[in-house]
């Protein structure tokens, strides 16, 4: 059971920006590399401030046998729905979906995604997703050859608190190799 943490962006491609804390292509750098410690045996797709495309890191999680790959990344506009963390799966299966169900059970109670309102609807994740707007996250998605989960940790514009605080960072990381050990087993 290998797992693969995909921060995306990098190099000439950095993401959306948020004033509070930079480019979002550092941003999931840095918590990619945190990931990596919380999760055994686990491989970053990308190591560095790189430009990588999406047949590359394919690659490199083909080539280490990942089981799944976790794609970070964040949103930088406010969201005019919800906030908090979302994650997607497409076109999806039953392991990606319990997945991201789990990790936004079980992840840090300021990323929990909630609708601007404050008030918790039946379905505050988006997953699966067909919206158009969505259309740069399914191309992530469809790269790779294993499962992949897009994990968008928040909006930046209005969770920046939360997404650059290290205990809630480490306790989504936390968050993420829980539900990962329980949906796919133990990490070798
Ligand atoms: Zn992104």
């Amino acid at each position: 059971m290998i797992v693969g943490i995909d921060p995306g962006h990098g190099g000439v491609n950095r993401g959306c920006w948020v004033r509070e804390f930079g480019d979002e292509a550092d941003y999931v750098l840095k918590l990619g590399r945190r990931l990596r410690e919380v999760i055994p045996g686990s491989v970053l797709l990308r190591q560095y401030d790189q430009t990588m495309d999406l047949y590359q890191r394919n690659e490199i999680a083909t080539s280490n046998e990942c089981d799944i790959v976790v794609s970070l990344h964040a949103n930088a506009v406010e969201g005019d729905v919800l906030h908090g963390l979302s994650c997607f799966s497409f076109p999806g299966n039953e392991r990606t979906l319990a997945l991201g169900k789990r990790i936004n059970i079980l992840c840090p109670p300021e990323l929990v995604a909630k609708p601007r309102d404050g008030v918790l609807r039946a379905k505050p994740m988006v997953i699966a997703d067909k919206t158009p707007w969505k259309a740069r996250a399914r191309s992530v998605l469809r790269h790779f050859g294993c499962d992949v989960l897009l994990i968008e940790v928040g909006f930046g514009a209005v969770d920046f608190a939360a997404m650059l605080d290290l205990g809630v960072q480490y306790r989504l990381c936390l968050a993420i190799n829980k539900a990962i050990g329980e949906i796919y087993g133990q990490q070798d």
